[in-house]
């Protein structure tokens, strides 16, 4: 089966079935789909990503991101400059939208797997998987 995953350092995980994360610290779900390198930064076109960083309780801390130069809220994913100012009362992620959601390893597989299989011949959607 074809696999679009892009793995950086050590990446010699093959082309097998993702079964396991060991070693991995991150997880990039990229979408691209509407990107155009020349109005990547303001000009309406740009890459979206998806990221799940490992914590040390062994979950996954889901975050957001773009190639976009606006303000883009990385707990909810939008276009919105929500990290808060005032200590009083905001979430431990100091975003007044919320805290970042969290994963397990098993949830993550199975989104890769799905992600995978939806997005398998469009090269515009890929994972990249981070081992440092
Ligand atoms: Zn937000």
């Amino acid at each position: 089966m074809h696999s679009k995953s892009r793995f950086f350092r050590f990446g010699n995980f093959g082309k097998r079935r993702l079964e396991d994360l060991n070693g991995i610290k991150r997880v990039r779900f990229n979408n691209y789909s509407e990107y155009d390198s020349e109005k990547s930064n303001d000009g309406g076109s740009y890459g979206f990503w998806t990221d799940y960083s490992r914590l040390e309780n062994g979950k996954w801390e889901v975050s957001y991101g773009t190639t976009a130069d606006f303000e883009y809220c990385p707990v909810c994913g939008s276009f919105n400059d929500h990290y808060a100012e005032d200590e009083d009362d905001i979430y431990n992620s100091g975003y007044s939208c919320g805290e970042f959601a969290t994963a397990t390893s098993d949830e993550l597989i199975d989104e890769i797997n799905k992600f995978e299989k939806e997005h398998e011949n469009d090269d515009e959607y890929f994972i990249e998987y981070f081992v440092i």
